[in-house]
């Protein structure tokens, strides 16, 4: 195969190199580099420049630097905690290299007497002499040594000069690729190729060039491969013929008129929009985005009832059990009896289980909810019609795309998310899918007065509690962690369960993550008919829980959460039309920074907003766990710094499919990129 166009020596593996062994390998695979085109991303942080030399007389103790020297005598001590040394000289002076815990042979390998060797290192100064201990980089070919060299963040094990090694064969052996991209973005980057940009990348002297047109060029090819595998699968999606759904809004407008709120004019407005999808013949797979308490679920609920009302099954699924019984019981409530809803949980028995099991496969079973359960492969349903996905953007493309293939055809998929996230963002991560926004928040919300506090004046917020108590209302505790660990310095939940229980008497709660379901039901239960009054409980209740009684939120540990992560926490209370509190607590006074982020949640109640400062401090990986996700992180791109790239790479994609380009000139880029399995057939 001819390496010098070909993509696939980049997606080889790691032994090819010379100088990678297993341990090298396996080293490189913990950091997530699997293949020659990995290392391309792993970058120089500085350099030190060792191509001017001095001779001996000239040179400056304690810095780094190049001389040429002639090695003379070796001093073999033999005893243990005695270095090696060779005396070495120029026409000007004297040197010794001195080698801790080194073998004769090696010294003897590395400086043969008498013949002329290139050192660089930093220099020291010892009993009149000049020395340098444990030099790393000499040669006979001082070419070698007189030049630019890349520093890296090492990988623990690996050596600079390992890297410089790979790095440098790899660069040497580097595809020419055939140019992908269109000519009117080609100029906006000089027309540098993605090889030359590569080479440039690399250079020691551009180092941190973000502006310069070969890292914009490597950053778009980036963005503009993700966005077109998104708009692949879209294309993909909307070509898949499905059988209209055909139902009667009268039905679902009765429901409408039973709920004890109007629905506000973007929950009207979505509804539509996903209600026109269900009745085209073209698979829906759309997302419901709005924020925390915007009231999604009674839309997704509509909607799963007019397609029960075609005669379709509906699949709902949830992050967590608690929510998907949450859903199960409005759903109960609101549609008309002879509809037949159940819940799959963990507490479900293996007889139960089988029953329902059958029951979906002879449609037996309008609606199921559960949680990723539900789709097991032993899960078949008759006639599915339906699947709604709550609070899950931890999925990525793949999951989402392999859902909606379970589904079938006939299938539509609606995924949710609390997840108010920049559109730049939302263009890289849900591209593939339409969408529906609900921006305005039910009327009867007041934004939620948020304080912060230093732990050592709970004492105030006790106070608090207790009044608000007295006036019926309910409160939630939250701990970042299980138990004590002396690590994170996190307070516990159970402590804090102890500590509060003497204080409110047979009114406190506890619930986290090892509280098995069973109990965590029973625990819920009892909260939410108001027989207790405080929930203690770890970041479980995060996702979508909704008790509009409780109108106190305290969170303990705030620095430990993102800004993101705290709007959601605090959205779990002013659900109803009471006045709702957020305490944020402290262990220390806050620095100036933290001071200002947490100033961005007192002044804004809007989660877009909110996740846009969020991501300007943390980058766009960490905003609410995307990082774990398995969604892609970029390596060079960054959705703030250069958002510019990622609108022309939307506009890119526009013309491409307007104008109905063939895309298989990018199979390079998205092979290299993307090793999107998804669209392998591509040809
Ligand atoms: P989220 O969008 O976070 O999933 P939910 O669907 O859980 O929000 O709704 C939050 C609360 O708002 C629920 O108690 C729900 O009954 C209520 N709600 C939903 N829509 C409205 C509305 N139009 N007016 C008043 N309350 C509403
Ligand atoms: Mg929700």
């Amino acid at each position: 195969m001819d390496n010098k166009s070909n993509y696939k020596y980049l997606l080889s593996d790691l032994s090819s190199l010379k100088g990678v062994g297993i341990k090298t390998k396996n080293l490189l695979k913990k950091k997530k580099i699997n293949n020659i085109f990995d290392l391309l991303w792993k970058l120089p942080k500085s350099y030190t420049d060792r191509s001017l030399s001095s001779k001996i007389k000239d040179l400056r103790i304690g810095e780094i630097q190049t001389v040429t020297i002639t090695p003379q005598k070796y001093s073999f001590p033999r005893v243990r905690n005695l270095p090696n040394r060779v005396s070495c000289s120029d026409e000007t002076g004297k040197i010794d290299c001195v080698f801790f815990n080194s073998f004769e042979g090696y010294v003897k390998k590395i400086l043969p007497l008498g013949k002329e060797i290139t050192v660089s290192g930093k220099i020291s100064f010892f009993k009149d002499k000049y020395q340098l201990t444990n030099p790393k980089y000499l040669s006979e070919d001082s070419s070698l040594i007189k030049q630019k060299h890349n520093t890296y963040s090492l990988t623990e094990g690996i050596s600079e000069k390992v890297y410089n090694n790979i790095i440098n064969q790899i660069i040497q052996n580097l595809p020419i690729l055939k140019e992908w991209h269109s000519e009117n973005i080609l100029e906006k980057f000089n027309n540098i190729s993605w090889n030359d940009s590569v080479k440039e990348l690399h250079k020691p002297e551009n180092v941190g060039s973000y502006k310069k047109n070969f890292y914009q060029r490597l950053a778009f090819d980036e963005i503009f491969s993700t966005f077109l595998v998104n708009s692949e699968i879209r294309k993909k999606i909307k070509k898949i013929k499905k059988k209209k759904k055909i139902f009667d809004l009268k039905t679902q407008n009765q429901i409408i008129n039973k709920l004890n709120f109007s629905l506000t004019k973007d929950q009207q407005k979505t509804l539509k929009e996903i209600n026109n999808d269900l009745c085209s013949s073209v698979k829906m797979f759309r997302l419901l985005q709005g924020d925390v308490g915007s009231g999604k679920t009674i839309v997704s609920l509509l909607s799963a009832f007019n397609t029960i009302n075609s005669g379709f099954q509906v699949a709902v699924m949830a992050p967590t059990e608690i929510l998907a019984r949450q859903h199960y019981n409005l759903a109960k409530t609101i549609f008309p009896k002879n509809i037949k809803i159940k819940l799959i949980s963990g507490k479900t028995d293996y007889k139960n289980k089988k029953y329902i099991l059958n029951d979906l496969k002879n449609h037996n079973i309008d609606i199921i909810f559960g949680t990723h359960a539900i789709f097991q492969k032993k899960v078949s349903f008759k006639k599915l019609g339906l699947i709604i996905i709550d609070e899950q953007h931890k999925f990525g493309v793949n999951q989402r795309k392999k859902l909606s293939d379970k589904g079938g055809d006939n299938c539509d998929v609606l995924l949710m998310t609390a997840t108010p996230i920049p559109r730049t963002l939302t263009m890289t991560v849900y591209g593939d899918m339409d969408l529906s926004i609900i921006h305005e928040k039910p009327k009867n919300r007041k934004p939620v007065k948020t304080y912060s506090k230093l732990d050592i004046k709970v004492d105030e917020v006790i106070k608090f509690i207790k009044k608000e108590i007295n006036l019926g209302n309910q409160i939630f505790w939250v701990c970042p962690l299980i138990e004590e660990s002396k690590k994170l310095d996190h307070t516990s939940a159970i402590k804090k369960f102890e500590y509060l229980k003497k204080l409110f008497p047979n009114q406190v709660l506890l619930l986290h993550g090892k509280t098995d379901t069973e109990e965590k039901e029973e625990i819920l239960n009892k909260f939410q008919k108001n027989n207790f009054k405080i929930l203690v409980s770890t970041t479980i209740i995060e996702v979508g829980i909704d008790f509009p009684n409780a109108n106190v939120i305290v969170i303990e540990n705030a620095n430990k959460f993102g800004l993101s992560q705290l709007h959601q926490l605090r959205g779990r209370v002013g659900r109803g039309d009471k006045q709702s509190t957020c305490i944020l607590m402290f262990k220390s006074n806050l620095s100036e920074n933290a001071k200002k982020r947490i100033n961005i949640l007192k002044d804004s109640n809007d989660g877009f907003i909110i996740s846009e400062e969020d991501m300007k401090i943390r980058g766009f990986g960490d905003i609410l766990g995307f990082k774990q996700s398995g969604i892609k992180n970029f390596k060079l791109a960054d959705p703030i710094h250069n958002h510019d790239l990622f609108l022309v790479a939307e506009k890119e994609i526009k013309r491409i499919e307007n104008a109905n380009e063939d895309i298989r000139k990018f199979k390079p880029l998205i092979k290299l990129y993307d090793r999107a399995d998804i669209i392998n057939d591509i040809a």
